[in-house]
């Protein structure tokens, strides 16, 4: 290959000066594709049904971002540094919509982010429970304060969409006279899916096979339809279709240390992780602060219902009811509290780093430095 000296006519100029060349790459990304991304790294699909997640303000598209500003709750005092700090998209792990809004005024602290995040074209995006679920997300870096352990999920997830629509694949086979019309009736069921036919050979008779995946609601109105006709026989096969599970994936964690280690010194390597001077503590029945803990069972926020029935010498989450800390009391189980949104904050760190190599640092990323616990101990 020939070096490429300015004197050929193959030798391209560059078009800054030379000092730009010297600019940190930093690009911007489109909201849209930024979304796109963000949606890879945790989907949404990993969220509980009853929450609200994914991309809750977008200013008028084309909207470009240059800083990523992460929070654990958008107050409006962490609006106002998101706006200090000229963020043009906010993540707020809480929704700060949740109910919906039937106006958007002055009047309540929620309709005043959207308006203010409107007015100065900041988008909200809100991830919540999706990084609850993740492998990669808030639970699992609450384990970490426990010390060298395994973990899973209390609640796994399972895949979305597979392997298809319905909740029970029914076949069955009927004489090639009678398709039409059971096909016609068939059509008629709600939550009917998948209908498919294909030749089969009985007992050296033609006729055909038909699939369907259904709910298990249609599959009864199905099943009568089949009686009805006296088409439902030996052929007639139901299947439950089970979605497989996730690795790694879902609500809570139950983590197995892999050394016993003192009540005692776990409540200090909890106030290590979370960066906190106290923590509140529930000991179990027939416990003391030296009885060693082998498995705990965690849960970021607010955990009692994930948390509920399972084993575990203890029970570390951000906050319980008082009879549920009196039911796992009772039952031997000690019960560690550190206020909600302090088990989740620290994880923002974490997430920080992990995005930014996500995004291939086409972003800016920084963390709320107001963002805080409601409650503090005085
Ligand atoms: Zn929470």
């Amino acid at each position: 290959m020939l070096p490429l000296l300015p004197g050929s006519p193959l030798f391209l100029r560059p078009l800054l000066p030379a000092r730009a060349w010297a600019l940190p790459a930093r690009a911007l990304m489109d909201l849209r594709e930024l979304v796109s991304a963000l949606n890879d790294f945790a989907s949404p699909s990993l969220a509980e049904s009853w929450d609200n997640v994914g991309l809750l303000v977008e200013p008028s598209p084309p909207h470009a971002v240059n800083t990523l500003f992460l929070t654990n709750d958008l107050t409006e005092e962490v609006m106002e540094e998101a706006v200090q700090k000229k963020a043009e998209l906010i993540l707020s792990y809480h929704p700060p919509i949740f109910a919906p809004l039937k106006r958007v005024t002055w009047g309540t602290w929620k309709e005043r982010l959207v308006v203010r995040a409107l007015e100065r074209r900041i988008g909200i995006y809100s991830p919540h429970t999706a990084y609850d679920a993740a492998p990669h997300g808030v639970n699992n870096w609450l384990a970490k304060a426990l010390g060298a352990c395994t973990s899973i999920p209390l609640h796994p997830s399972t895949a979305p969409s597979y392997p298809a629509e319905g909740t029970h694949r029914l076949e069955f086979c009927t004489g090639t006279e009678h398709l039409d019309a059971v096909l016609s009736k068939i059509k008629d069921i709600q939550e009917v899916s998948c209908l498919t036919t294909f030749p089969a050979r009985v007992e050296g008779e033609e006729q055909t096979r038909v699939s369907l995946n259904c709910s298990q609601k249609a599959l009864l109105e199905v099943v009568a339809l089949l009686s009805q006709n006296s088409l439902l026989y030996h052929k007639t096969e139901i299947l439950l279709l089970q979605k497989p599970l996730l690795p790694h994936t879902g609500m809570g964690r139950l983590c197995t240390l892999s050394e016993p280690v003192p009540l005692s010194d776990i409540v200090e390597r909890i106030k290590q992780h979370l960066r906190l001077p106290h923590v509140r503590i529930a000991v179990g029945r027939g416990r003391t602060p030296e009885s060693p803990v082998k498995t705990a069972a965690l849960c970021a926020g607010s955990g009692s219902s994930v948390l509920k029935g399972t084993k575990a010498d203890l029970y570390l989450t951000g906050e319980m009811s008082h009879h549920d800390v009196l039911d796992a009391v009772a039952n031997g189980i000690s019960v560690i509290l550190c206020e909600h949104s302090n088990t989740e904050r620290g994880f923002l760190s974490e997430l920080r780093d992990t995005l930014g190599i996500h995004l291939q640092n086409k972003v800016n990323i920084i963390v709320s430095e107001t963002d805080r616990d409601p409650l503090q101990v005085v």
